[in-house]
């Protein structure tokens, strides 16, 4: 059977791998000025193109993009650029818009040329050859947006890889799984979120158990969640196959990048031949070396991008590096998301991100937990916690009432001990926290008590 989509790339030394990318961002660049008066501007004294040995040094002095610069050129709108100032093609060269999720203010459209559609299709069929779809599947795809990155890029990834696609996103829920069975489907990708409410509710939807399916491979994306050891087994357990793996993407990039190996330890990079990576530590904006246990946000440039290519994009999303090196023999990185930015809370100055919460209650009382967490914060724009940060977690049924104060409190002081962060937990009935089915918020915002004062 084949192991690698695109072997050469995937195999290739991780330096070689880059210096390559480098050559071809340089091409891109000197292109650019021509093409998109955004990127002229800001490409205004950027250096000429780098000596090989140099090259890594040479990206680091380009600027970097923000998504909130490319927003503003697209409240522009100029004569046949619809895209704004960043579009670098005529109009009539572009087949199809796409669009960023929206989960971080008003979505930014981008836009894809044919050849856009193909390095898309080959870059997201790379990603999930990687987490093992083959040929042979039966694909349950269940995002039901097609336009953002996880709508019609996937379904053209699994059929590049010659996978059957059963995009059954939009259906009732029930619906889904009764064509599930119908189609006897042997994979199944839906949001993080989505596969664990279908694990939890499934029977109750259909009168049947989602294990009855006979899906032997289980795809999540589009938020952390299947890296947590407590999460993952609970899948498995629940659609009776070991073949759980995470994956993502975004869509102001390439629909789908990072994905995990038969090895499933952690997302390898799967863009090598349409996007480079950088690791840069967001404060101080230096690059960051991939090295395990390094954390930094993923930076992003398009390599072959015609339409709309981004330079730098600084995607806001934080990885932590989990391996350098494989059993299965690709060589690029791997990594954990650890959230987005927006995400993160400060504790009296230090940094925390809600999933770490949830890694380590998991981590110090799984046995007793359903792996649900809820963060309360006091409004939409609450940032910083100066009392420890209020959070619920869910007891198991078996888990007695007056043992909950107990187990608060072992968590309390598991997290300040790995977190160096101060909670106050409060243990709750199972079956209270309410199951998300697209994306799980695990802060929310608590409403107004009768008769309380605002924070001031
Ligand atoms: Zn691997």
């Amino acid at each position: 059977m084949e192991r690698y989509w695109n072997p050469e790339l995937e195999t290739k030394p991780w330096p070689e791998v880059v210096a390559w990318q480098c050559q071809r961002v340089a091409r891109m660049v000197t292109d650019l000025r021509d093409r998109s008066a955004f990127y002229r501007r800001k490409l205004t004294g950027a250096g000429a193109a780098p000596r090989e040995a140099d090259a890594e040094r040479w990206l680091a002095q380009l600027p970097f993009t923000h998504k909130d610069e490319l927003r503003q050129a697209q409240d522009a709108p100029l004569p046949g650029l619809p895209l704004g100032a960043q579009q670098a093609v005529e109009l009539r060269r572009v087949v199809r818009f796409v669009s960023s999720s929206g989960t971080t203010g008003r979505p930014v459209y981008y836009g894809l040329t044919g050849a856009d559609v193909e390095a898309w299709a080959d870059g997201v069929a790379n990603a999930f050859f990687t987490a093992g779809i083959r040929e042979d599947d039966v694909v349950a795809h269940l995002v039901s947006l097609p336009m953002v990155a996880g709508g019609m890029a996937y379904a053209l990834g699994f059929e590049r890889i010659g996978a059957a696609v059963a995009w059954l996103g939009g259906l009732p829920p029930e619906r889904m799984l009764e064509s599930m069975a119908a189609l006897r489907t042997s994979a199944v990708l839906a949001t993080t979120s989505f596969v664990r409410y279908l694990t939890e509710h499934g029977e109750r939807l259909t009168g049947h158990p989602v294990r009855g399916l006979g899906v032997r491979k289980v795809l999540g994306g589009g938020e952390p969640g299947l890296g947590e050891e407590e999460i993952r087994t609970r899948v498995a357990a629940g659609w009776g196959t070991d073949h759980v793996r995470d994956t993502m993407g975004l869509g102001d990039v390439l629909a789908s990048m990072w994905a995990e190996c038969d090895d499933v330890s952690g997302m390898h990079f799967n863009g090598q031949a349409h996007v480079l990576v950088e690791l840069i530590d967001p404060v101080s904006q230096e690059p960051l070396p991939w090295r395990e246990g390094m954390t930094g946000e993923a930076v992003y440039t398009t390599l072959d991008r015609q339409a709309t290519p981004v330079l730098r994009f600084r995607s806001a999303d934080h990885l932590v590096v989990t391996a350098i090196s494989c059993r299965c023999g690709r060589t690029s990185p791997k990594v954990r998301c650890l959230g987005r930015t927006d995400d993160m809370l400060i504790y009296k100055g230090m940094n925390v991100f809600p999933t770490a919460i949830r890694d380590v209650a998991l981590d110090a009382a799984g046995e007793e937990l359903e792996p649900q967490l809820r963060i309360w914060k006091e409004s939409t724009s609450q940032v910083r916690f100066d009392h420890p940060i209020p959070v619920e977690v869910e007891a198991r049924p078996a888990v007695a009432a007056e043992r909950y104060p107990a187990l608060a409190r072992r968590i309390e002081d598991a997290v300040r001990s790995r977190l160096q962060v101060r909670v106050a937990v409060t243990v709750v009935a199972p079956g209270t926290i309410p199951r998300a089915a697209y994306k799980t918020a695990l802060v929310q915002v608590r409403p107004p008590v009768q008769g309380a004062t605002g924070p001031g």
